[in-house]
Order: C-alpha cells, then structure tokens, then sequence
C-alpha cells in the first residue's frame, strides 16, 4: 500500500492513527538532534518528525540522505505538533515515523519548487513538470478542471449535447491563418486545423439537434501578440430558433452560475451597451466598466481659440481624474510620456488642474480664458480637486490613446482590482470592417453572421454603415467572448460573400456545403463561443492565461518541454509529398 490518507488531509482529530504517505520531499530541516521532513503531493503538504535517541538511527541516517523532490513513502503516527502552521490545513500535526522508503531519487531541479519559484519562463516551460508541482499553478488547473465540469453541468441543465466536431477540416482564407496538415493518402492535399467548429455547429443546427455545446481546443496561426496561444480552447454553443435576447440570458446565466459556483460570487445582471456607445463613451469595444472616468468631448469649447493643435484636430476629447489635482509637475510629465509612447502614439498631453481651492490652471493657459476652462470643467462635471486630462486628433487614433490613458489612470488610482467583476454585454456591432490594404471589406465578427433586420437594405447602398446581431461578452474590459445570431438564409448568405469580395465560385468551392444545407431547411440560429482560458485566468484575478494552460507555447508559438516545432526526415516528407527527391543522375 503507498498510502492510507494523502498529504493534505491529516487533522488533529487524527492524533494517535498509524498512517503511510507517499509524496515528494519539499525540505528537510536538520536540527542535529531534530529532523523534519516537509512532504509534499497534490493535496498538500504533511510535516514528518524525527528525533535522535527516540527515532531509530537508521532512520535519521535515510532522512538525512534526502535531497528535494526525491519521492518516498513514510509510516507513522500521527502527533499534535509543538509549533503549529497556522497557514496550512494539516499545520497543527506531524508524522512521528516508524518507516522510510526511498521510491524514487531525484536530480537537483534547476528551480524552487515553491509559492514562488525563481525561475524564468523559458526554464520552467522546460521542466513544465516541476513548474506544474508549484501550489499556484495546482491551484490553476484545479480551477480549470471546477470551471469545466460546472460549465458541463449548466449546459446539461438547459438542455446542450455535448457533440465532437472534426479537428481534421479544411482550410479557409477568412479569418487567422490556418495550420495545415499534409494529408499522406492525398498527394498535394492539405487539410486545416480549425480555426473555431463555426459552421460544423451550424449544420448540426441544420440537423436538428438544437442546443449544442463543446469545450474544444482551436488553433490559429497569427503572429503571437504577448499571452495569445497558437492553440486555445473555447467553451463553444450554438442554438436553433432563438432571438438575440435569448442568447444573451442563457450566457449571462452561465457566467452567473460560474461565479457563483466556484468563487461563491453573484456578479449580478449584465450591464449592455451598444458598439457606438462603448467606442464614444471608452473609445474602445471592451470597456472596463469597474470604473466611470467616461469621455468628454470638447470640441465646440475648445476649437477656434487660436490653439493650433485643437483646431486642427478632428475630436478634443478628455476624461476627469477624480482628485488629481494636485499631480505633480514629474506625473503630469509621466503621463505625458506615456501617452506619447510609439505604441500609443499621442503626439501630447494637455493637462487641466481644478484646484481645491476653485482656482483652475492648465497646460494651454496662453490660449484659454480662466472662464473657459471653467466651461470645460462643467461639461467634464469636474470638482474642485479634479484633474482633466486631453488628448485631440484624429478621431479614430485619439479614440484608442485615450482609452489608453483612461485604463492607465484607472491603474493608477486602484480602480481596477482584479477581485470585483464588471460584466456586459456590448451589442450591435459593425457588420464590416473596411481594409485599407486590401480594399475589401472583412467580417468585423464573422462572415456568417446575421445583419440587423432593419440594416439589410444598406447592403445595397452603405455596407459599412450595417449593423450585426453580433455580441460580446466583457468583463473587466476582457473580451470574455463572442458571437452572433447566424445567417440562415442562401441568398443572404450569398450575398455576404460577394460583399467579401468571394465569387460565386469560390464561394461554393469553399462554403459550399454550407450553402448547399442551407436548401433544406436551416432553422434560424445563432451562438456563441467564449474563451476558456481566458474566462479561467480572469475568475483567478490574472491577466495572464500561460499559467491556466498544462503545457502552453512560449511567445514564439514553441513548446519548450518537446521541443516542437522540430524538423522531419527527408523520408516523412517524401511521403507527404513535401519535398521532390532528387532524381538518380
Ligand atoms: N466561432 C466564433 C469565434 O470563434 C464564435 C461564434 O460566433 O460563435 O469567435
């Protein structure tokens, strides 16, 4: 037998009870007359004890030869503990050992295994093993694993089959760009990875089967961007004969459920705002709405003053700092860099200082009358203590700076802890997006999604002015997920092609059987999928999704643990039909 009880579940009510464990040595403590082990397994961690003259020689002569993460079994007898560890739920008893067995030795690992380890990432992506002992990222995947079967269990409930889709699929030039797999019974074929089961869950909509759900794994080939992984896994739905509204209840209802479930949490109902709302009110498609701190424009108070920079801007737009007046000269030139850094790219800050004692002061003072900027004040609903903060230019670019600097501000002043979550749902976003470097319009979510009823005759006239029965999911400014009520119909689906630029020809060449089920009886629907990494990271309080994920892939899209990607033989790629052999001379 290696054990009767595990590390982590030995209390006091045990005192007195033989017992075996198995783990890992943590640490040994050698106090000369005095040896404690810290042995260590999923569960925990259970201090042994052994003591000169009490314990036999042979014994402490074993434990002494004990390096970490050796693996041992141990029996004993479970004892109150002199010192108690309050920190720890078996803190207040240790094992008195009777036996010692060496199971398995250990080499020195090249890190702690500790709460916090001293390796760098690129080391313990190497050793993923032992960085996967370490409590926080048990702690993680423990999560991972509740957050999973909770999600099964809501589905369940309301009704979802669980329902595989092929990862072997074929390769589509909308979207990411997709991996690709030589097919060896197919010379100079290729199938895809998936990019997401998008219109497999469509067809089975098609087939009837209603409600349907997977908690799969998609891959996407795009340059990784700092915590993206090549492949990532979704919680992906998809209903039949629903509305938008009912989407949106069944999903804010998942997330509700979730919170509850694992962190004991109602977050309560979703806030909802418009894609327009969000861009004008936050300049971005996912607000951080844990705080207010919204934009003001100001481009009737601050144009035609003689202030070259505003007048030549196409939107003067600022946000009120609660109580910041009184940064310093060294802030105000902090943020100033800030927004000037090239991945933000203002080209200035123009700062104003509502002082405590109602006089104001601003960096374009030569410009602007006192009785202006109390103007501007009012339209920033500022008080006395107040700091306005403005950014002008292009409308689109001084958009996405000021969110910048908004979501600065919001770090700055703490309003943005990680432990309270701000859910919505932004709606009705653009059914297109236009690209400059392609001269074509692209899917803002995907190309089967459904136009607003009431926006299908701009098709015909402004497509980039449509909007989408599109949805996402945010919290805590977290694109959390998305989707849309889908397309059903041939003709329109058809249509949305050719406005992406697809010929009737490759469109059935590539969608083709999408089409083609289409004729025989689509029921409107419509789904979403959420990303499950993320969701797991963000119920944590992390920014970061690497450490949610068993093995992920370092920046550069490589699993430092296999070694992959990696070259093949000549003879694996000659039966691919990758490489032509040299013909005999
Ligand atoms: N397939 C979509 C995505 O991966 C989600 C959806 O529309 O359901 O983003």
């Amino acid at each position: 037998m290696y054990r009767t009880h595990t590390c982590g579940e030995l209390r006091l009510s045990d005192t007195g009870k033989e017992v075996t464990l198995s783990g890992w040595v943590q640490r040994v403590r050698d106090k000369g007359t005095l040896l404690w082990i810290d042995l260590r397994d999923r569960y925990g961690i259970t201090q042994l004890f052994l003591e000169e003259g009490e314990s036999k020689p042979e014994l402490l002569q074993a434990a002494r030869s004990l390096g970490r993460e050796f693996v041992i079994r141990v029996s004993g007898k479970v004892s109150e503990r002199e010192s108690k560890n309050p920190n720890i739920a078996t803190g207040e008893v240790e094992i008195r050992l009777t036996s010692l067995e060496l199971l398995n030795a250990s080499k020195l690992p090249p890190f702690t295994i500790e709460e916090k380890s001293d390796g760098g990432d690129e080391l313990r992506m190497k050793y993923r093993y032992l960085d996967l002992r370490r409590t926080p990222l048990k702690n993680n995947l423990a999560l991972r694993h509740r957050l999973s079967i909770e999600t099964r269990n809501y589905l369940d409930s309301q009704g979802f089959y669980e329902i595989e889709t092929p990862y072997l699929i074929k390769s589509t030039p909308e979207g990411a760009r997709d991996f690709v797999v030589p097919s060896r019974m197919n010379p100079g074929e290729f199938y895809a990875l998936p990019q997401s089961p998008q219109t497999f869950k469509q067809i089975l909509m098609v087939a009837g089967y209603d409600r349907y759900f997977q908690i799969v794994r998609c891959f996407r080939d795009e340059d990784l961007r700092a915590d993206r992984q090549p492949e990532f896994t979704q919680i992906d739905c998809e209903m039949a004969f629903v509305s938008q509204e009912d989407i949106l209840n069944t999903f804010e209802g998942m997330a509700r459920f979730l919170f509850q479930k694992v962190k004991g949490l109602d977050v309560g109902p979703f806030a909802r705002m418009d894609y327009a709302t969000a861009m004008k009110l936050y300049g971005s498609d996912k607000p951080d709405i844990r705080f207010d701190m919204q934009f003001v424009e100001l481009n009737d108070l601050a144009k035609n003053s003689g202030f070259a920079v505003f007048d030549e801007a196409e939107l003067v737009v600022g946000i009120n700092a609660g109580g910041c007046s009184e940064y310093t000269r060294k802030q105000l030139d902090g943020l100033t860099d800030f927004v000037k850094k090239p991945q933000i790219g203002a080209k200035g800050l123009v700062y104003v200082k509502y002082n405590a004692d109602g006089s104001i002061k601003s960096s374009v003072d030569k410009f602007f009358s006192e009785d202006q900027l109390h103007g501007w004040a009012n339209r920033f609903g500022a008080k006395p203590g107040d700091l306005m903060l403005i950014l002008s230019g292009k409308e689109e670019s001084t958009r996405k700076q000021l969110n910048e600097l908004r979501l600065e501000m919001g770090n700055q002043l703490g309003l943005r802890n990680p432990q309270v979550f701000k859910p919505l749902w932004v709606t009705d976003f653009p059914l297109l997006e236009w690209n400059e470097e392609a001269q074509r319009y692209f899917a803002m979510h995907h190309p089967f999604t459904s136009p607003k009823t009431e926006d299908i005759h701009l098709l015909e006239t402004d497509p980039g002015k449509a909007r989408a029965n599109a949805y996402d999911m945010v919290i805590n400014g977290v694109e959390v997920g998305g989707g849309s009520i889908r397309i059903h119909d041939r003709t329109l689906q058809k249509r949305m092609f050719s406005l992406l630029g697809f010929s009737d020809e490759e469109a059935q060449n590539q969608f083709g059987f999408l089409l083609n089920a289409f004729e025989y009886g689509a029921p409107p629907h419509g789904g979403i999928a959420l990303g499950f990494d993320r969701l797991t990271a963000l119920i944590a309080g992390f920014d970061s999704i690497r450490d949610f994920i068993a093995f992920p892939k370092n920046n550069s899209g490589r699993d430092m643990m296999i070694d992959s990607p990696s070259a093949i033989a000549d003879a694996q790629l000659n039966e691919l039909y990758l490489k032509v052999t040299a013909p005999d001379k």
